[in-house]
């Protein structure tokens, strides 16, 4: 049964006051909180068998080596991908992303396009416009529409044999909007392309399974659900993984090395040069396997009833917009106040112990589109109340008389 005045009680932040006033933690998106649980998972790395990884015959580094694949594993499962192999861990979603954006400077030239959506964030855009300047491949863009939908009819249009990669967000950070990415997965196969999946906003809300995708790379981090920060993971199918130059040089990427000639490592190792963060690792496991204890169905329904309570209650409010009004969305609202910037009202909102984000959210062109500075943006985890909103509402309404 989900209870979340008892789930509440896993996340000791929860507990604390912001400018003593109880914390209302509304900037989910940017990144969630971790449970006791997930926290003691580091503590007892660091405390029992802190060791380096698939190096050592001692005993402390083979119980680090244990449970750095395990945890491996449990993501592999999660995601359903067919093979460990298929899972390598990085830093996360920023990190995966370059490793795919660097990997393909040696398949691409002059002549190729890919293909990225209008409402990306910035690491989903940036490692792409690098590609081409390497390569001279063009890039495209799948536009949006005013309710901060994609505009697939276009993508129909700038899809061709010309095509190499696609990439798109499950889910908008900025607006909410969950993606239809299995028919944009499809339709690029049609014409022979690959497609990145940014699932860093998604995972947090549902679970994807990358074999029914079909989709040949999907990336997420750890910190928003429920992990800790600088551990994320790529998925890639064996097939690409394999054509992928490695990305970084160094330790444990190896076969063998002489001065004449490197030999690399299997996958997943030919991708993770160097000591990783074992701890974050390991934990990233462990978050996994809470959210599935509290069950991502149970998420959603419950996250759901959060949206729609907060839409409603906000949309009370003169003078407020709403970006990103799509039906199909998550717990993310981007909302302004008429001829109020949106700092200001974040600022105010921070001394009632209010947590929301303001600015661009690594998406300006987003913001373009909209022709507005940023926006206000209030992200709900399943740890959220009813009562925190309301707390938000009123507290809007107390920004805007000051502020008008
Ligand atoms: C948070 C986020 C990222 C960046 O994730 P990092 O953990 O900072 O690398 C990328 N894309 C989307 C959609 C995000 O929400």
């Amino acid at each position: 049964m989900f209870n979340v005045e008892n789930i509440r009680k896993d996340f000791p932040i929860l507990q604390r006051k912001v400018n003593g006033k109880p914390l209302v933690y509304f900037d989910n998106a940017a990144t969630g909180q971790t449970p006791q649980l997930v926290i003691d998972v580091i503590a007892n790395y660091y405390q029992n068998y802190n060791s380096n990884i698939h190096r050592g015959v001692h005993s402390l580094s083979q119980e680090a080596t244990d449970a750095y694949e395990a945890s491996r594993k449990i993501i592999q499962n999660h995601f359903n991908a067919k093979e460990a192999y298929e899972i390598i861990l990085t830093s996360g979603t920023t990190h995966s992303i370059n490793l795919v954006a660097n990997g393909f400077r040696t398949l691409l030239t002059k002549g190729d396009e890919i293909i990225v959506s209008a409402m990306e964030h910035h690491s989903n855009i940036v490692p792409w416009q690098m590609l081409c300047e390497a390569t001279g491949a063009e890039l495209k863009v799948i536009p949006m529409n005013i309710e901060g939908e994609l505009v697939l009819s276009n993508y129909d249009n700038i899809l061709s044999d010309k095509t190499k990669l696609v990439f798109v967000n499950h889910i908008s950070n900025a607006l909410g909007t969950i993606n239809p990415i299995k028919t944009i997965i499809k339709k690029a196969h049609l014409f022979g392309a690959a497609v990145l999946i940014d699932g860093a906003q998604a995972c947090p809300h549902l679970i994807p399974d990358v074999q029914d995708l079909d989709v040949d790379f999907y990336v997420a981090s750890a910190h928003k659900m429920c992990g800790p920060t600088g551990v994320g993971m790529l998925y890639g199918k064996e097939e690409w993984l394999k054509k992928l130059p490695p990305y970084q040089g160094g330790g444990e990427m190896i076969a063998e090395v002489s001065f004449n000639k490197t030999t690399y490592a299997d996958l997943p190792h030919k991708f993770e040069a160097g000591t990783p963060n074992i701890a974050g690792v390991i934990a990233f496991g462990a978050a996994i396997n809470y959210m599935n204890s509290i069950g991502f169905k149970a998420i959603e329904v419950y996250e759901n009833e959060l949206l729609d309570y907060a839409t409603t209650q906000l949309l009370g409010i003169d003078g407020l917009t709403i970006y990103g009004t799509s039906k199909n969305k998550t717990s993310v609202i981007s909302f302004n106040l008429d001829g109020i910037h949106p700092y200001d009202v974040g600022t105010l909102l921070d001394k009632m112990g209010i947590a929301v984000r303001t600015g661009h959210h690594c998406a300006q062109p987003i913001m373009d589109f909209y022709n507005i500075p940023g926006t206000i943006r209030a992200s709900f985890a399943f740890y959220n109340t009813k009562e925190e909103i309301d707390n938000l509402v009123e507290g809007v309404k107390k920004a805007q008389l000051m502020l008008q």
